[in-house]
């Protein structure tokens, strides 16, 4: 049973819904617990609720504004201290703030990058040192085709996705003798609310641009997360994971 998560333990940031839930659903099916971090306390109250129905105690909310690092530290310490480790952190919590460049403004600069790229670095070093003291531990990233292509009107967007691949690949060199792996995961257009507040036109165009001609689900991106999260992924570290229908190649 390469792919089991039985008794670890993982943090899912930005999962009270879209990708995030799908993450932590298929960590729950997989065995694991997950503390689900999200913004706003109604919504990783019922992603947890919902985790806890398909299998007891197996979730527990924390909100939390990841972009905020003595708040994280803090959750941190609390989730620690609820589950008695952290095998596994998703830095998935995420947002989009899309104008042009020549546009933007910058608190929208700001904001995105706080939130995506100082978000993942908060999280990260609120648990690395309880996942060096375990000697082991996962880290996965969230980042986006965006990050890997720099996609038009994302400037501060695509710039938080590209940070997060050069945050992971230095994590990962740090961490590579105490049996920790750092690791990304690229999605492509994925049907969830960050995704549904886009035009017919915008989608139009982006479906062009992607071999299989279709958005793909969270459940996808779940797949790719838990693959990496799995004992089978040991010898895997500082990669960049696309789950995009082939739109980056
Ligand atoms: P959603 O907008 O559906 O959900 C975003 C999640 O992130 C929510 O749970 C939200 O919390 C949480 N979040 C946002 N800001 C913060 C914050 N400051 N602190 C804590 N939590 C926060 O997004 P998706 O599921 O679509 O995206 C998930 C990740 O995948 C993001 O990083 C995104 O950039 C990335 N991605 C998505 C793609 C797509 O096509 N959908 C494509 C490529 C990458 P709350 O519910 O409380 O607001």
């Amino acid at each position: 049973m390469g792919n089991t998560l039985e008794g670890q333990v993982a943090i899912v940031t930005g999962a009270g819904r879209g990708i995030g839930e799908a993450i932590a659903q298929e960590f729950v099916n997989r065995g694991a617990r997950v503390a689900v971090v999200s913004r706003t306390e109604a919504n990783s109250q019922k992603s947890a609720a919902a985790l806890n129905a398909l299998r007891a105690d197996s979730a527990r909310p924390y909100a939390v504004d990841v972009a905020d690092f003595e708040a994280v530290q803090k959750a941190g310490e609390q989730i620690l201290a609820d589950f008695g480790r952290c095998d596994i952190l998703v830095n998935n919590a995420g947002i989009t703030r899309d104008t042009l460049a020549m546009r933007m403004s910058s608190e929208d600069w700001d904001v995105v990058l706080d939130t995506n790229l100082k978000g993942a670095f908060n999280f990260s070093r609120a648990v690395m040192r309880a996942m060096v003291k375990q000697r082991g531990g996962r880290i996965i990233n969230i980042s986006s085709v965006s990050g890997l292509l720099g996609l038009a009107g994302q400037a501060n967007y695509a710039a938080s996705k590209a940070g997060l691949i050069g945050l992971t690949k230095a994590i990962a060199r740090e961490l590579a003798g105490r049996n920790i792996t750092a690791n990304v995961v690229a999605p492509g257009f994925i049907e969830t609310d960050m995704t549904s507040v886009l035009s017919e036109d915008v989608r139009k165009g982006a479906l062009a641009q992607i071999p299989q001609a279709r958005m793909g689900r969270p459940e996808d991106v779940a797949a790719a997360v838990a693959f990496l999260a799995s004992p089978q992924a040991a010898y895997i570290t500082g990669q960049v994971l696309a789950v995009d229908g082939g739109m980056s190649m």
